[in-house]
Formats: structure tokens, C-alpha cells, sequence
């Protein structure tokens, strides 16, 4: 038999470690009864100090196992695989890679997208994206529709804000990714951007989640400040779910204690995310920390972490910004970023 993990060889199937707290005969009986009743086979393993049954079948019944941890007879019910069907290594071992446009994602090529936290103006918009461009970004951002906290803040430009995003992407040839935040408004945005953003405070929105995972355009998924990663995985899970495959996964900052910071960067969420999926990693420096003069170590972090790419926000006088100024990179300081992070990607074996 090949070396492979158990897992490999489980895939498709579902597994449960049933721990008894129990070693009685009849309370073991009683839970391969219940197991055998739900499709699963059962097989016994009667340690020194403990016994357990794995149950093994397919992932239908695999709540009703979890159940029986309620038998005062039994331990727990641990599963032995990653609930992430579709987003796990489990699923698949290579990395995921795909094509926006003529920009590759993923598979050994680093991505930056950058560009305004809001189109604010087709002078905005147009000067900065052709400025990231000669950088090196070879993806816009620039938000048309914005999740503000408070209601009576800036809320972007909306459908005029697609249209500049769309001049922008007619004058440099670079595609857009910006931010969808309803279901309603999925078929509008999808039918211009070339990726779709779900911003960190929609990372739960399941609706919104499956909308655009009936989508066939690649989805740009922002980690909510206040999930776990397994909680990111399963949302791009629910993604993929609905038959959407390109999935780009984003780490932006979580809350902590710290204040010093907007956010606190999970720089470990990288490598975590690259072992447990094969869905491309990239990092957002800039509502991470909030602050500009952080975001080139960080995005420099990033980078030998492992990403695959960044979003950057950068404003060519983010003094005037109607969003996010005090984290934009002046276009000075883009260029400077794009040159120091240069010799970190070829030492990570990826090209720019
Ligand atoms: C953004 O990218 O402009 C944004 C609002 O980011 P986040 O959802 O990560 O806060
Ligand atoms: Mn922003």
C-alpha cells in the first residue's frame, strides 16, 4: 500500500473516534448498536486503559455520531478528518492555481493587487491605477460599494464607481477585484469585476456566500476579524460548495488586546492555511495594522511566510482619502515596497 496519511485514504468517507468513558460490555454494545444503525461500520479498539470505536461510513450521518456524546457512557466523539471538504489538503494535494484575465494566482507566482480603499474620482481612480501598474501590481482594487461601520460615513460610489473601475481597467489593462456585500448586488458587480471581495464583516454571510459560489469568477475571501481559521476554511467551503473552485483566501488583521495596532496581523495564519488548504494565501498589510509606515515590514512578513500575494491600499494623496488614508501607501512608498519585497520572493522560489 502507498505511504499515505489516513486521511488520504479516508477521503470521500466520514470517521469517528467514539472514546467510551465506559468499558461495560453492554454500554459498548449499546454504542456499535447505535453506530451500525446509522450506516457506519464499527471497529472496536480495546486498549489497556481505554476502549474506542472508530465509526467509519459517509458524512451524512456524521452529526447524529456527534450526538452520542451525550451517553453518559461515552467520552467524546472526535472526527478524524478536516471538516473542509473542498478547501482541505485532504481533497487535494497540489496547490490551486488559476487565471483572472492574463494574471496567473497561486502556483508559484506572487500577486499584488493594489489601489484605493474607495474610487473616490476618475482622476482617483485612473492616476492610481496606472501607477500600481508601472509599479508591478498586476491587480486593481479600489472599493465601489463600502461596509462602513458607521451608516453616516463615506459608502462609496457604487454602480459610478464600477464605471470608473472599468475605465481604469480599459486604460491599463489590469483587472479589478472590488467588494460585493448583498446577494442583490452580486449579479451587477459580477457582471464587471473580474474578482469578487467579501469583505472580513460578510466572512459569515452565508447567503452572500453562496451567491457567489454559483458565480464561475474567482472569489477574494477577507478573513473576519473574529474567526478562526477553521471558520475561514468553512467559508470558503460554502463557496466551493455551490461549485466555485477559485477561491482566494486573505488574512487582513484580526482583533486583539492591542491597540497599538488596528488590527494584529496573524502572521502564522499563512503557513497554517498553506498546510491545511491548497487555496491560494494572500495578506493585507494595511487594515492589518492600520497604519502606513507598517505595512512594508508586513507585507515583507508576508511574503516569507509564504503568501502568494498582497492587497495593498495605496492612494496617490491619502491625505484627501474619504477612506483608509492614514494605512495607504503613498505611490513613492508602493514602488519602494515592490522593490524590497522583490529579492524575498525569489527567495521563496516564487516570481513577481
Ligand atoms: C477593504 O478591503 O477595503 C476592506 C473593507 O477590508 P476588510 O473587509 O478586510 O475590512
Ligand atoms: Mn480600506
Amino acid at each position: 500500500m502507498e505511504n499515505r496519511p489516513i486521511a488520504a485514504l479516508l477521503k470521500g468517507l466520514c470517521a469517528m473516534i467514539i472514546v467510551m468513558a465506559s468499558r461495560e460490555r453492554e454500554d459498548i454494545d449499546y454504542v456499535v448498536a447505535r453506530i451500525e444503525a446509522l450506516g457506519y461500520q464499527a471497529h472496536l479498539i480495546e486498549g489497556t486503559q481505554r476502549t474506542v470505536v472508530a465509526a467509519v461510513g459517509d458524512e451524512r450521518g456524521k452529526f447524529r455520531l456527534q450526538s452520542l456524546e451525550s451517553l453518559p457512557h461515552v467520552e467524546k466523539v472526535v472526527p478524524i478528518l478536516q471538516p473542509f471538504k473542498l478547501a482541505g489538503r485532504e481533497a487535494k494535494e497540489e496547490d490551486t492555481s488559476f487565471k483572472v484575465g492574463g494574471v496567473t494566482i497561486g502556483g508559484g507566482v506572487f500577486t499584488v493587487m493594489a489601489g484605493p480603499c474607495s474610487v473616490e474620482s476618475r482622476e482617483q481612480i485612473l492616476e492610481t491605477a496606472k501607477v500600481v501598474h508601472d509599479c508591478g501590481a498586476t491587480i486593481l482594487r479600489g472599493g465601489a460599494f463600502k461596509p462602513r461601520t458607521s451608516p453616516y460615513a463615506f459608502q462609496g460610489l457604487e454602480l459610478e464607481g464600477l464605471n470608473l473601475l472599468d475605465e481604469a481597467r480599459e486604460a491599463t489593462g489590469v483587472p479589478y477585484v472590488t467588494e460585493v456585500m448583498t446577494p442583490e448586488q452580486v449579479p451587477i458587480v459580477a457582471e464587471r469585476a473580474d474578482i469578487l471581495q467579501i469583505g472580513a464583516r460578510n466572512m459569515q454571510n452565508f447567503g452572500l456566500l453562496k451567491a457567489v459560489g454559483r458565480l464561475r469568477k474567482p472569489v477574494f475571501l477577507k478573513r473576519g476579524m473574529m474567526s478562526t481559521i477553521n471558520e475561514f476554511l468553512m467559508s470558503a467551503e460554502y463557496v466551493m460548495s455551490e461549485g466555485n473552485k477559485d477561491v482566494i483566501l486573505c488574512e487582513r488583521g484580526i482583533r486583539t488586546f492591542e491597540t497599538e495596532t488596528r488590527n494584529t496581523l496573524d502572521i502564522s495564519a499563512v503557513p497554517v492555511l498553506k498546510k491545511l488548504s491548497h487555496l491560494p494565501v494572500f495578506v493585507d498589510p494595511s487594515h492589518a495594522t492600520g497604519h502606513w509606515d507598517l505595512v512594508i515590514p508586513m507585507a515583507k512578513a508576508a511574503v516569507v511566510a509564504g503568501a502568494d500575494g498582497l492587497m495593498i491600499e495605496v492612494h496617490p494623496h491619502p491625505e484627501d482619502a474619504f477612506s483608509d488614508g492614514a494605512q495607504s501607501l503613498k505611490p513613492p512608498h508602493f514602488k519602494q515596497m515592490m522593490e524590497e519585497i522583490a529579492p524575498l520572493v525569489s527567495l521563496m522560489g516564487k516570481t513577481l
